[in-house]
């Protein structure tokens, strides 16, 4: 496997639950999608708020397989949590109220609008998403590369350049031959022979890690366009930036201006900049995953595409990957591979 990310994560642990041999490389190279996510799994989507693609099948699944992965390395990953919308403007309260009557198994209407007033500032009201998740990614990165490296399964590469395939010679990397190599390496497929011709949708993303001089705010997830959510380390993540057109994956003066001035106007506390994050997401066009095998060369697969929904995406369609290696129409055909077939084909 190639990617130790939030897909070659869900590939590994599902390959190990099911006695499957593996190994994973990775370079940790800088630029990585997830270790700069917020980890939100957030059942409703878009302006008119309509139910995220396969919520209701996606959200327990990734729950629960985010929980028992906790267990397994003894450490909580995933919190159920409300989405605090606090509304921008007054169509937005209209939509969410319209919503919310239909009625939606996710939207509330808060008993007191007002009970969070003494921490934040928001003149038009808030409605409730629940539940939402939010889950620990660097925890879990660090977790179960610890489990894969204590077990001899995770090989470090100092350079994604060197990791290609040797000669004609498809299923050998870095001097490691396989049987089957499945690709998990998130935005660097868009560029690599093999994956190049899919539609991928690149997308930059920026974050800041900040601490809170009064940090009695209640822990939930806040969106009042940008969103600011808890962190590890009593930190708190507020972001991000859906960028299509950049030319590097590095933080800009421009969005640190930008959302500190969003949260000097959103919080009453003061607050400290600890970090400033920015990674590019691997975006499709169609907003749907790559998840499957190389029409061409059956030997190669591909987890990818995970887009701004990776943390429900990837533990579902990961499991998916894993069982197709054991029984043909194991993925679902929305996310299928083979549905690039002529294209990957060229
Ligand atoms: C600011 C921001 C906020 C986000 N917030 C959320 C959120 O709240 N919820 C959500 O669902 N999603 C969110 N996302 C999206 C999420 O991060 C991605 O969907 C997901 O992390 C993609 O995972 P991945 O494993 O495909 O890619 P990556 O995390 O980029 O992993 C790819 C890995 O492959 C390795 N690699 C690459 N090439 C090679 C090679 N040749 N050899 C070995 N290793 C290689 C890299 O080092 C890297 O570790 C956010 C993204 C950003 C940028």
């Amino acid at each position: 496997m190639v990617g130790a990310g939030l897909a070659g994560t869900w590939v590994s642990y599902w390959l190990w639950q099911a006695g499957i041999p593996f190994l994973v490389l990775e370079t940790q190279s800088p630029g990585a999608s997830t270790p700069v996510a917020s980890g939100v799994i957030n059942p409703v989507t878009g302006r008119r708020l309509g139910t995220t693609w396969m919520a209701d099948t996606l959200l327990p699944f990734a729950y629960q397989a985010y929980s028992d992965m906790g267990k397994m390395l003894g450490q909580e990953l995933a919190f159920q949590t409300q989405i605090i919308d606090c509304f921008g403007a007054p169509d937005k309260r209209l939509v969410f109220m319209q919503k919310a009557a239909e009625p939606s198994p996710y939207l509330q209407i808060p008993a007191d609008e007002n009970d969070l007033r003494p921490w934040l500032q928001y003149h038009m009201g808030y409605g409730i998403v629940s539940p939402g998740y939010r889950v620990h990614l660097t925890a879990m990165l660090g977790g179960w590369q610890h489990f894969l490296r204590a077990n001899d399964l995770l090989i470090a590469v100092d350079d994604a350049q060197k990791v290609a395939p040797e000669g004609n010679n498809l299923t050998s990397l870095a001097g490691i031959s396989a049987e089957k190599i499945i690709y998990c390496n998130g935005k660097w497929a868009a560029e690599s022979g093999l994956f190049q011709y899919l539609p991928f949708s690149l997308i930059k993303g920026e974050a800041l890690l900040v601490r809170l001089n009064d940090n009695t705010l209640p822990a939930a997830i806040y969106k009042k366009g940008y969103t600011l959510l808890p962190w590890q380390d009593d930190m708190w993540w507020a972001g991000s930036t859906y960028d299509r057109n950049f030319s590097d994956a590095l933080p800009t003066a421009g969005f640190r201006q930008a959302m500190e001035q969003w949260l000097r106007g959103f919080l009453r506390s003061t607050f400290t900049i600890v970090d400033h994050l920015a990674s590019i997401r691997p975006g499709t066009v169609e907003r749907r995953p790559f998840i499957g095998w190389h029409p061409r060369h059956p030997q190669i697969g591909l987890v990818n595409g995970l887009g701004t929904k990776g943390v429900s995406l990837a533990p579902f369609f990961a499991h998916q990957m894993v069982a197709s290696l054991s029984g043909a129409n194991a993925i679902d055909a929305e996310a299928d591979l083979a549905r690039y077939s002529r294209l990957l084909s060229r």
